[in-house]
């Protein structure tokens, strides 16, 4: 039976922790709620259906029926130094509930209203960063890359002050849970062991069932946590997405892609490419994310240290160069339309990155040409993106020549185009819908999250998305919180 969020069919998980986890918050209602983007694909999944009075519930105005919102505390490393205290500043878990897709979900509202956590902040999230958020969660779901989800966006005029006067918005977000290297990182740093050992004996019985019956389960648990750590980033290099704030408040537990603030996807590709404005050592700059995934669990890990011997620790930690190259090079096998991966492989990708680092080849117009050129073989239109057309050639050369094995023409293009997709969530994109909804137009929003429900396939009517950025691009800088 379908419900709506006043019905949600609460069942409590995170919310029976100990109370040391969280402390109860309401949100604080704002004036004059409007919605802004609904996702109505992933609600009907859900099993949820959107009611008139949808924006109330969605600002944090109204409450689902015996909700008992709460704010959990964590800490974490940010930007390389230890923070004893973060939490959720400004996101409120307002129900946990069973959808009709079988799944149990945490649901949280980003931006309702200060919390316990907001230490100088306001509680609020701008429309715009809302709409990051939104955008960017749907549109790497789709890619096929873990992340928490977006449900929905509800505004309010209410003036939220950033650099200048804005009005703020609320995200509504799902994930099978939001827990993150912080909250074990935590309780480590308070001295409470018996709670890092309640939290991961929670997250095992939730999330990875399967590490129970381990000699240690702990352990098990840990190298989980690295091998879908080593995925999630290894997906996000292959399609070029960086984060922009991999601190470790900001990882999931889950290897899910969490907290959208200043994220980017490459347009032409640039190894060192900073995303976020305010990171000027380019500590999270793209080529940095896989070995800062590695400093992060290395953090998650300390924190295990009263669960799991330090040896075994630094053991699994030692593998997650070679789990990275596994799962990296599963992500380049497919894009370059291998059917299989060999070592050699690794010289023929970094000569093409360095080739394609001097010219500042679009990443995705590449990755997407090189797709059709298997069958269509037109090497002039493949040459055009390199200023040097000589040695790309040369390169091509060497390409053509790795796949002669089993696999037709015909079925390698049809996988790469697959794998590598048509349209991104280009920042510039998400600019023009930000700047239209400013306006008080939402459409962009809705034709753009449609366009990128379908990254893989051919769509006339969005042709222009997935045209090389317009110039004023490469000015756009975003920046941490907003
Ligand atoms: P972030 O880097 O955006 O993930 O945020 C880091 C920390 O700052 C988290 O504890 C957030 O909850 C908190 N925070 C960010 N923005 C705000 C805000 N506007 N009001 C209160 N807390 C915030
Ligand atoms: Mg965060």
């Amino acid at each position: 039976m379908a419900f709506t969020l006043a019905q949600l069919p609460l069942s409590p998980r995170f919310s029976l922790l100990h109370s040391r986890f969280w402390i109860e918050t309401l949100p604080t209602p704002m004036p004059a709620p409007h919605t802004v983007a609904l996702n109505h694909a992933l609600a009907e999944e859900l099993g949820l259906v959107f009611g008139d009075d949808a924006a109330d519930f969605l600002l944090g105005n109204r409450l689902p029926q015996d909700s008992q919102p709460l704010a959990s505390v964590y800490s974490g490393h940010q930007f390389g130094v230890n923070v004893p205290q973060l939490g959720d500043g400004r996101a409120l878990l307002i129900a946990e509930f069973c959808g009709l897709d079988g799944a149990h979900w945490e649901m949280q509202l980003k931006g309702a209203g200060p919390t316990p956590f907001s230490r100088r902040g306001d509680g609020r999230a701008v429309l715009r960063s809302s709409i990051r958020e939104y955008l960017a969660s749907e549109a790497l779901h789709h890619l096929g890359i873990p992340t928490t989800r977006a449900l929905a966006i509800a505004g309010s005029p209410q003036a939220v002050w950033r650099e200048t006067r804005e009005t703020a918005a609320v995200v509504t977000r799902l994930a099978p849970t939001f827990v993150r290297f912080g909250h074990f990182e935590y309780f480590f740093y308070q001295g409470e062991p018996e709670r890092v050992r309640e939290l991961a004996d929670w997250v095992i019985a939730h999330h990875y069932p399967q590490c129970r019956d381990a000699s240690n389960p702990y352990l098990a648990m840990l190298e989980q946590v690295i091998s879908r750590t080593t995925t999630l980033i290894a997906h996000w290099q292959a399609v070029g997405f960086c984060h922009g704030v991999m601190n470790t408040d900001n990882m999931s537990i889950l290897g899910l892609t969490l907290d959208y603030g200043p994220y980017g996807f490459l347009d032409g590709f640039d190894a060192g490419h900073i995303c976020n404005h305010s990171d000027e050592n380019g500590r999270y700059a793209y080529n940095q994310q896989p070995q800062i995934g590695l400093w992060n669990l290395h953090c998650l890990a300390q924190s295990l240290l009263p669960l799991i011997e330090k040896d075994a620790l630094l053991a699994a930690l030692s593998k997650y160069q070679e789990l990275f190259e596994v799962a990296f090079s599963e992500q380049l096998r497919a894009k370059l339309g291998f059917a299989e991966w060999i070592e050699d492989d690794w010289t023929l990708v970094t000569d093409l990155f360095e080739l394609m680092q001097t010219t500042h080849t679009d990443w995705t117009i590449f990755w997407r040409t090189l797709s059709h050129w298997v069958l269509q073989r037109n090497d002039g239109e493949l040459s055009d993106f390199f200023a040097d057309r000589m040695a790309f050639l040369q390169w091509l050369q060497r390409y053509k020549q790795r796949t002669v094995d089993d696999v037709t023409d015909e079925e390698r293009s049809k996988k790469m185009l697959t794998t590598n997709p048509k349209y991104i969530l280009r920042n510039y994109l998400v600019e023009i819908a930000i700047q239209r909804a400013q306006a008080g137009d939402f459409s962009e929003i809705e034709r753009l999250q449609q366009c990128l429900t379908h990254p893989f396939d051919e769509q006339p009517e969005h042709e222009n998305y997935a045209k090389l950025p317009p110039n004023w691009a490469s000015e756009l800088s975003v920046s941490c919180s907003s």
